[in-house]
């Protein structure tokens, strides 16, 4: 790494965020560097970023941690390392190129706009790309996940700023869409939308959801929202299941013969049993199983004779995010998506944040880099 690391978080005078006009000054950027788990993210600064064509400079202005995060941080789930890690991320933008980046309507981005951005960058031309696979890109590139060297080295959230590579598939979030609702967008809305995108209309369907994180809660309100009979969900942890309940997930009856199946919990037990419940050409789709797990039982004999159709979904194409931040948009009033983040925790107090998020395993909580006085 060519950036110089500082031992202490508290060198440089600090104002609270929030001001949406503030302007990074100083020459260098900020950033909590993961080496390995069971070590502390280290403060590094990096130098400020001399854009090519296409690329821009964004200022994170909030950062939610994803359980992928958490599951890097913990070491159950190995990245390469150091990076910035951080991929749920509302920013401003700061500065573009003399030639700007387009946002996926087509509009060019200029210093101010409130954005989010797909965590994939894609090539758009190979094969995958072309085949409606581009998260499966040949030259596929992730933010928040990436070494934090070189010139894309500020690629993460947890961080002042990042620098958005030329071709990322960025969307303008609408001011009155809240920074808690509006973060997660760009991971869980986002990979929700691309789950119900893949298997068609649910009008009228019966959906049984595997799982209340922020994927299943969001996917009662896709549901929802989209037409579906009945929606049910199944989760051990009872506030969880509460919470379901406030995003209008129907009474849990004991009943089998569902349309859709959807898991978002990664438990293969959880997969097992709910796969008992799906009907006669059910609908079946696996988003969480993100980190190694077990085989699961499958009879293909089953498989067949209900006609089920089983997708796999990870991470999602640009189209969806376009549809997560339309959905948030519309539909954020009516659902407490503002209340899944449970605490929030400025970048200097990032080992704070996430202790808290693996003791009290909320929903989401957020971290927001904290403005340096110019002159640091
Ligand atoms: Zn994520
Ligand atoms: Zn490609």
């Amino acid at each position: 790494m060519d950036e110089s690391c500082i031992p202490s978080a508290n060198e440089a005078e600090v104002v609270t965020p929030d001001e949406s006009k503030s302007t990074i000054k100083s020459k260098s950027i900020r950033a909590a560097v993961f080496h390995e788990s069971e070590r502390a993210l280290e403060f590094c600064l990096f130098p400020r970023p001399q854009l090519q064509r296409g690329e821009a400079l964004v200022r994170i202005t909030c950062c939610t941690l994803c359980g992928s995060d958490l599951h890097t941080i913990s070491g159950r789930r190995s990245e390469p390392s150091p990076s910035i890690l951080g991929h749920e991320i509302l920013g401003v933008v700061e500065e573009v190129s003399s030639e700007p980046a387009l946002d996926v309507r087509g509009d060019p981005l200029k210093p101010g706009d409130r954005i989010t951005w797909s965590v994939c960058v894609s090539c758009q031309s190979c094969e995958r790309c072309r085949s409606g696979l581009p998260q499966k890109c040949h030259h596929l590139q992730k933010y928040g996940h990436a070494l934090a060297e070189g010139r894309f080295a500020l690629s993460g959230g947890l961080a002042e700023a990042i620098l958005l590579r030329a071709d990322s598939a960025i969307v303008k979030v609408p001011d009155e869409l809240p920074d808690h609702v509006a973060c997660p967008a760009n991971c869980a809305t986002a990979t929700v939308m691309a789950a119900f995108n893949a298997i068609g209309p649910v009008e009228g369907k019966r959906v049984l959801l595997l799982g209340a994180g922020l994927l299943g809660l969001t996917a009662v309100a896709v549901a929802r929202y989209r037409g579906a009979l009945a929606t049910v969900v199944s989760d051990p942890a009872p506030e969880r299941m509460e919470l379901a309940r406030q995003f209008g997930a129907d009474q849990c009856v004991e009943e089998n013969g569902f349309d859709v199946v959807m898991d978002f919990s990664g438990s293969v037990d959880a997969i097992e049993a709910g796969l008992e419940k799906a009907g006669i050409g059910a609908r079946i789709v696996l988003v969480g199983s993100v980190m190694k797990c077990r085989d699961m039982k499958l009879n293909p004999e089953k498989v067949i004779r209900n006609c089920w159709q089983i997708h796999g979904i990870h991470n999602y194409a640009p189209a969806d995010l376009l549809d997560a931040v339309r959905f948030l948009n519309d539909q954020h009033h009516s659902y407490p998506f503002a209340d899944v983040v449970s605490a929030e925790f400025a970048l200097d107090r990032i080992d704070h944040a996430i202790q808290f998020a693996e003791a009290e395993r909320p929903i989401r909580v957020a971290v927001r880099p904290e403005v340096k006085r110019a002159g640091h």
